[in-house]
């Protein structure tokens, strides 16, 4: 059996962050509650990991530190919190900001209600032009990421009611944000106008909680309830009494790749079930391309859905091609990008017995740089692949993210230079063919203008350009 080894950032693109906040009538230890949640959404970011509660009367107890969850918290860690009914936590990896702890969220800082609790899952574009206006207002900031700005803004306008700053706030805000807010004895969930990141509330025998994902809200043996809507603002008080109100300009546009990549197979957003709508996209891999293989493959993990979907249709059978050692942590930080690169590796194993002399078809979720794509292709035809037939199942990824997958410039996109023949012979695969955006959107179960789709085809949901998207514009 021969193996790769690949840098972490090459292998898993780096996810965007996951949020969860729970409040409750009674006192408890909350804090293994957000820990055993925030542990369900690790998959959306692995750089650092946070949990702040309250206690007493407008105060704030919390840790972050970078690393994974279960390397940021032990028992000690989780017994040193305080018993209390109300609490946020975070993992993060960052596509905006530098990869320090000073970035690790939750921000927290005292305000007019005290000491106040500010969780994000996004990118707001025009961030640089809200920090410099409130810098020359003479406010301060001493980290690089967001939600510093969010809980700023929010403060400001927050003089009459915490519900009025947090409306005040978002009605500024442009680009993608879910947000969970604790402060004045109130859990606060907010989620963009356009719902471009997932958002959902849940109930535990009474107590509320709010997460990125279903599989956090499962993972606590809580029921869920609904998707927070496009827009929406929930507060929920000590009493649990629970009131929505909405940010004007809702338009819905959710971001497409959460069903393609981002989101864990078991989750379910805005109704429709992750694993289904992979299924699907492989169901409709075989039917638009039948190819003379022996046997067909995902890459794990996301795809491997996609290729039982693709087996089911086309009757080649099914096989595991690909074995991903999911015990490798961040076991410490290095100082720079570079030096993480080279440190943090995620082992891949070729399967032998299982592709020697076998024409495989391999499907994937989708292809970034290409990198990735050509390392698997040649680990395969090492161990022994006599074809490997590569099937995409979402179209070329041709255009950056700005609302925070970290999707880079176009030059750093394969699909962004270059067509299907050519990313075909830059992997070495024998065949590439992509999922169209049609067969997607139908297998997500919206319509193309409820999603953002920009990254595959640059129908972007905000007009970028007069944002300056992707350039740095913090003026003082
Ligand atoms: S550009 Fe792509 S990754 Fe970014 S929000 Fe839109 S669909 Fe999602």
């Amino acid at each position: 059996m021969k193996s790769i080894l690949l840098p972490q950032n090459e292998f898993e693109r780096q996810e965007e962050c996951g949020i969860i906040g729970i409040i409750s009538k009674e006192k408890k230890e909350m804090a293994h509650d957000l820990y055993f949640g925030l542990f369900a959404l690790q998959h959306r970011g692995q750089e650092s990991a946070g949990i702040a509660v309250a206690y007493e009367p407008r105060k704030v107890y919390y840790y972050k530190k970078m690393g994974l969850v279960n390397e940021v918290f032990n028992e000690d860690k989780l017994a040193a919190f305080p018993d209390t009914n109300c609490g946020i936590g975070h993992v993060r990896y960052s596509t905006t900001g530098s990869s320090n702890v000073v970035n690790a969220q939750p921000v927290v800082f005292y305000g007019r209600w005290g000491r106040m609790a500010v969780a994000h899952n996004g990118n707001i574009i025009n961030c640089d032009a809200i920090k410099s206006r409130l810098i020359k207002q003479g406010h301060i900031f001493q980290s690089s990421i967001d939600s510093e700005v969010i809980a700023a803004l929010i403060n400001l306008y927050s003089e009459n009611s915490l519900e009025e700053g947090v409306k005040r706030a978002c009605e500024e805000l442009v680009g993608a944000y879910a947000l969970v807010i604790m402060a004045d004895n109130k859990l606060v969930a907010v989620r963009d106008p356009m719902a471009l990141k997932p958002l959902c509330l849940g109930d535990k025998k009474g107590d509320i909680l709010f997460a990125s994902e279903t599989c956090a809200i499962d993972s606590l043996d809580a029921t869920v309830i609904r998707d927070l809507k496009p827009g929406e603002i929930v507060v929920v008080d000590e009493n649990l009494q629970m009131h929505s109100s909405f940010i004007s300009g809702v338009n819905r546009r959710s971001c497409i790749f959460e069903y393609v990549y981002l989101a864990r197979s078991d989750s379910k957003i805005d109704g429709v079930n992750v694993y289904d709508a992979r299924y699907e996209c492989g169901k409709m891999l075989a039917q638009l391309f039948k190819i003379d293989a022996d046997v067909v493959a995902g890459v794990p993990d996301s795809a491997i859905v996609s290729a039982r979907g693709y087996s089911e249709v086309s009757g080649v059978p099914y096989i595991d091609a690909l074995s991903k050692n999911r015990y490798i942590g961040r076991t410490f930080i290095q100082p720079s990008q570079s030096l993480r690169e080279n440190s943090v590796k995620i082992k891949l194993n070729a399967i032998r017995g299982n592709i020697k002399n076998k024409r495989l078809i391999l499907i994937d979720d989708s292809i970034v740089r290409g990198t990735t794509s050509r390392k698997i292709v040649q680990l395969l035809r090492d161990n022994g692949a006599k074809e490997v037939h590569m099937l995409i199942a979402s179209p070329v990824v041709a255009f950056p993210c700005f609302f925070g997958v970290d999707m880079e410039s176009k030059d750093k996109l394969i699909g962004g230079y270059k067509n299907e023949q050519e990313i075909c012979k830059a992997i070495g695969a024998d065949s590439l063919h992509y999922l169209p955006m049609d067969c997607l959107v139908k297998a997500c179960g919206g319509k193309k203008e409820d999603f953002c789709t920009a990254c595959f085809d640059g129908d972007y949901p905000i007009p970028i350009d007069k944002y300056n998207c992707g350039k740095f514009v913090l003026e003082i």
